[in-house]
């Protein structure tokens, strides 16, 4: 991707009377992820971690760290370099539960990295031998461990509950081993990307709670992950200040060390409203639109899990009232398909432009440059993002559901 970060447009439509562009372009909201952030620093009732897979790129890292996000989620050693090399004072935690130990030594030696999850035995013996120190063989005595709980996925959009995460039954003995590794032992599990319900914190933290009262052992931090909503069309969540009343009340519940902390990981929260899109139109076909971006580019939801992410048409001209459109993007598969719907104007047409919203998480990291499409330019743009959740102006406005920055 070629990045012009000194271009600043006040938004999609003055990008394209500039540029006209052939390629996607991806505009990003520097302002909107700061936001986010602030929101997360000033409301959640403990640390977040910024999940770097939701979103890699090298500027929205130094915007959430400008903004006051000081810890990282990084899930493979590609992650860690990334971010150490750009952010020497992070903390960096490794919460990908299956790791090589050559990743793990290098985290752990190279990039200062102390937390690592982990949800079986043999992961945990992988990083007690991967840490101990070369010349003598002594294990470290620095490790972070946190052990990773199966949840359910019941209120999310998206399941991460069937690869990672140990049972109730194996649990406690994990976490007894562990606790004879480290001075500092957590418990963390994932509720599933885009939960739409508070409550999806609840079932979770509950079985946290089984696991603790049967291992019977200090825990010193809960981490509830990430799951965190957007907002996207037909998926408007409840007000966030809702999820972190319930996770602060059953968090404080809960029977761990007076001290324990308290963690979350939010990717899509964090960075959700980062970016947009604009996309050409190059065919009209009925109610399809063939554009230039798709299922290998930044639409890999809208594809894959029928996605419906926010759109807008960036022409003057049309008059028509919107109809519901799907996409099909620019390679020769047929599985590079957006079933949507999209609604648009009625008669928009071939060398229309469209902005598609929301593409911040999961969506302008995606990319990938299948069959020769991958290219985009990347624009700042100041205007406000086509949803959000921080701005005070949702279905379920709250009086404080908005911060400003400093
Ligand atoms: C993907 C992931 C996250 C971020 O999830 P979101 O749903 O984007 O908030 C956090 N923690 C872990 C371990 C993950 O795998």
């Amino acid at each position: 991707m070629h990045i012009y970060p000194d271009d600043v447009f006040v938004d999609a439509r003055a990008v394209v009377r500039d540029l006209r562009p052939d390629e996607p372009v991806i505009l990003n909201r520097p302002h909107a992820a700061a936001r986010a952030a602030r929101f997360f620093i000033e409301k959640f009732p403990g640390k977040s971690l910024y999940a770097v897979k939701a979103n890699p790129s090298p500027d929205l890292l130094q915007v959430l760290w400008d903004a006051g996000i000081t810890h990282y989620d990084v899930a493979s050693i590609a992650e860690v370099r990334l971010a150490r090399g750009l952010l020497p004072a992070a903390v960096l935690c490794f919460m990908h539960p299956i790791k090589t130990p050559s990743a793990i030594r290098e985290a752990y030696f190279k990039h200062g990295v102390k937390t690592f999850s982990l949800d079986s035995a043999e992961e945990l013996h992988k990083i007690v031998e991967a840490c101990r120190n070369p010349e003598t063989g002594e294990p470290a005595r620095d490790l972070r461990l946190a052990v990773r709980l199966r949840v359910s996925s019941e209120y999310s959009e998206l399941s991460l509950a069937s690869k990672f995460g140990c049972d109730l039954t194996e649990a406690p003995a994990l976490l007894q081993e562990a606790r004879q590794h480290c001075d500092w032992l957590g418990i963390c599990f994932h509720v599933g990307s885009q939960a739409m319900s508070p409550f999806a914190f609840v079932q979770a933290i509950d079985r946290t709670r089984a696991a603790i009262a049967e291992a019977s052992v200090v825990i010193d931090m809960i981490d509830v992950g990430g799951g965190f909503p957007s907002a996207y069309p037909g998926l408007e969540p409840p007000p966030m200040e809702d999820y972190f009343a319930i996770i602060a009340r059953h968090f404080e519940a809960l029977p761990i060390a007076y001290n324990a902390e308290l963690w979350c990981e939010p990717g899509r929260a964090l960075c959700a409203e980062y970016s947009s899109m604009i996309v050409k139109v190059e065919k009209r076909r009925g109610e399809e639109l063939y554009i230039n971006d798709g299922a290998y580019g930044a639409l890999y939801d809208a594809a894959h899990v029928d996605w419906r992410f926010p759109v807008a048409a960036l022409e003057d001209d049309l008059r028509d009232p919107v109809m519901d459109f799907a996409f099909y993007g620019p390679t020769c598969d047929d599985a590079d398909y957006m079933q949507g719907p999209f609604a648009l104007p009625g008669d928009i047409q071939a060398g229309d432009y469209i902005e598609i919203g929301m593409l911040g998480a999961y969506g302008a990291a995606m990319k990938t440059g299948f069959n020769g499409f991958g290219n985009a330019e990347q624009v700042v743009v100041t205007d406000e993002p086509m949803m959000s959740l921080y701005r005070g102006d949702r279905v379920r406005p709250e009086i404080d559901n908005v911060v400003n920055l400093r």
